[in-house]
């Protein structure tokens, strides 16, 4: 049995950034739910799913769960692993229960990254991803031409326009921010008061912390 660690919080909270972070850290491999449907093809189902993703809206449940449960039945999960952007619905963090338990897994904490809504919007709407490697880019002035680790272009997502940020706003209050006391009830919820305008370096100190991880977690 490994450790199990969900990245919770609104979009734009830096899910994504910590979860890089910790997958170093701690050497777990972090799923990211967004990031297994950007990188399905075009066609058919995947460009449902990118419709969806493109309003700002939820990719129905059983979706959702049918990809995750594909992906972590891969080997290299076996020793626990990072989710980023799941559960998102109270559904879906019933089934990762059930999903979990078929594992022989246990969930260890959910990390939940509590910034201001002011900073979400600054945070998003200069958000730009890099096409091949989904590299993620927040600039407060031009953006740069290419990505930095792999020479890809770089794009803005049709749902970090300010119509799509406020729409994403809108489910994640609706549909995933009841999740809050369901880990609550739980006791599984570690709250990290993400400060406006804070390092990533800084956010990832108090993540840390919440997590009770020094050294000895590196070890294990
Ligand atoms: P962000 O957290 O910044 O919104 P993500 O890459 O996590 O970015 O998600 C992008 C989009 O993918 C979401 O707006 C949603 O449409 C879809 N998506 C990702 N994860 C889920 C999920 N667990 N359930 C439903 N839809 C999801
Ligand atoms: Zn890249």
């Amino acid at each position: 049995m490994g450790r199990v660690i969900v990245l919770f919080g609104a979009p734009g909270s830096g899910k994504g950034t910590q979860g890089e972070m910790l997958e170093k850290q701690f050497g777990l491999p972090r799923v990211s739910t967004g990031d297994l449907f950007r990188a399905l093809p075009d066609e058919g189902a995947g460009k449902e799913i990118q419709e969806l993703m493109a309003h700002g809206s939820l990719v129905p449940d059983e979706k959702v769960i049918e990809l995750l449960k594909q992906e972590l039945a891969k080997s290299a999960y076996e020793n626990g692993f990072i989710l980023d952007g799941f559960p998102r619905t109270v559904p879906q963090a019933k089934a990762l229960d059930a999903l979990l338990a078929e594992l022989n897994q246990a969930l260890e904490a959910v990390v939940y990254l509590d910034a201001s809504e002011a900073e979400i919007k600054r945070r998003l709407g200069g958000r730009w991803t890099c096409r091949e490697c989904n590299k993620i880019y927040n600039f407060r002035g031009k953006p740069a031409a290419e990505c930095s680790e792999c020479g890809g272009a770089l794009y803005q997502r049709e749902d970090d326009t300010p119509h799509g940020i406020e729409q994403r706003l809108r489910t994640y209050r609706q549909k995933t921010a009841p999740l809050i006391n369901y880990y609550q009830g739980k006791g599984v919820l570690r709250k990290v008061a993400v400060p406006d305008r804070a390092q990533k370096e800084d956010v990832f100190k108090l993540v840390l912390k919440q997590l009770g991880a020094g050294t000895e977690n590196k070890r294990k």
